[in-house]
């Protein structure tokens, strides 16, 4: 476990969620973890009680959780007892952290929460949060103490709650794509979840935030790699297949070398994610590579998907032919979780030493 071929830790807790019934964007997106032989559910199960066998110490430098489509974060070894057999056996969470006003901007967020008694009760407006109508828990993000220019992100808390909730409306979006999933404007009104159940310290919720940040981007580089890829098998068989000249248009070079062009990329993509993943199973900092692997990995797999469409021809522009719809999906990554600018800015700072400039 642990070697860079095999991000182990990663790919056993995610895969679990991937054992969908439907043709569902989860299936066609976790080919890497496919490659990389995922576990049983059974092996999952064993490798979860192993998890709680171990001494707290240990199993504190194992406390992030990470899955796709919810969100994870530095737990208590009392919450993760509470809450991690729910989350490993297909349990749905969702992250609400986007507002409408501060955007990319987190740190200047306004829902708030506020002690009464022995509960928190959390007001605001959350924007384009996925899963809320399907899931069982939200974490919500909320300032339990004013915004501070001198010190950003203090004041910040992570609070976890159930749903359904009266308290907690949910107005669904039309998308582009992506269309697996909800992705709602929710309105927090007088939300209360108890008092212990905040993650992390209180008004010290970035920390937590922070090491869901780098697995989510792994999770979705891989993702984003496993479409691309699907997107140039499926390019290549209809190439091989489709003659309108007599010959198959997959014996053409002008064809022939985006393709091939967009695997380079997709398996240079692939070895930033392999990277930024074992960085990450070894607890070392992976913030750069894992940046990296997700700018990479978006970037390839639109352009995959973009040139699959191409060889498609007018039936890749058919909602029936299937491959449009990854094309649609990927655009995704290229502004969430994080978009190709904040990447960037991001990149520009910590690996290029240049001034921040947001
Ligand atoms: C389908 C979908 C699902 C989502 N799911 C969730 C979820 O479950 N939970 C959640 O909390 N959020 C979720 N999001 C929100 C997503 O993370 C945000 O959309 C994203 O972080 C960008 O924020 P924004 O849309 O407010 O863009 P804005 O901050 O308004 O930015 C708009 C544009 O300006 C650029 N920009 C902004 N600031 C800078 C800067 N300083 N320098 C250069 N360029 C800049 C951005 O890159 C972007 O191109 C989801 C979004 C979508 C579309």
């Amino acid at each position: 476990m642990g070697s860079p071929s095999h991000p182990a830790w990663i790919v056993p807790v995610f895969l679990p969620h991937l054992g969908c019934p439907h043709r569902c964007i989860f299936c066609d997106q976790h080919l890497i973890a496919r490659e990389a032989t995922p576990p049983t559910p059974d092996e999952v199960r064993t490798r979860l009680e192993g998890f709680f066998r171990m001494r707290k110490r240990d199993r504190g430098r194992r406390r992030e959780i990470a899955f796709y489509g919810g969100n994870f974060m530095g737990m208590t070894s009392e919450q993760q007892e509470a809450y991690l057999p729910g989350l490993i056996t297909g349990e749905m969470w969702a992250g609400a952290f986007t507002e409408p006003e501060s955007g990319s901007n987190i740190a200047t967020i306004r829902t708030n929460a506020v002690l009464k008694d022995d509960r928190w009760v959390i007001n605001g407006q959350k924007v384009f949060i996925s899963l809320v109508q399907n899931s069982q828990r939200i974490v919500v993000m909320a300032r339990t103490s004013p915004y501070d220019p001198q010190h950003r992100t203090h004041g910040i808390s992570l609070l976890l709650g159930d749903l359904p909730d009266d308290a907690v409306r949910a107005a669904p979006f039309k998308k582009l794509g992506n269309h697996f999933m909800d992705t709602n404007r929710v309105y927090l009104t007088d939300y209360a979840v108890p008092a212990e159940n905040i993650v992390g310290e209180e008004g010290k919720g970035w920390g937590p935030l922070y090491d869901v940040l780098n697995p989510e981007r792994i999770i979705l580089a891989a993702a984003a790699v496993g479409t691309g890829n699907l997107c140039i098998r499926k390019a290549v068989e209809y190439g091989l297949e489709r003659s309108p000249w007599g010959r198959p248009i997959g014996s053409y070079q002008a064809l022939q070398h985006p393709l091939a062009r967009a695997r380079v990329h997709l398996e240079s993509a692939k070895l930033k994610v392999y990277e930024a993943a074992w960085l990450y199973d070894q607890r070392r900092d992976c913030g750069i590579p894992a940046a990296m692997a997700k700018y990479s990995a978006a970037h390839a797999a639109l352009d995959a998907a973009d040139w699959a469409i191409q060889v498609y021809g007018g039936a890749g522009y058919v909602i029936d032919s299937g491959i449009e719809r990854h094309w649609r999906n990927l655009r995704l990554y290229r502004m969430s979780p994080v978009s190709d600018e904040m990447t960037l800015n991001y990149l520009a700072q910590h690996d290029l030493g240049l001034p921040r400039s947001y």
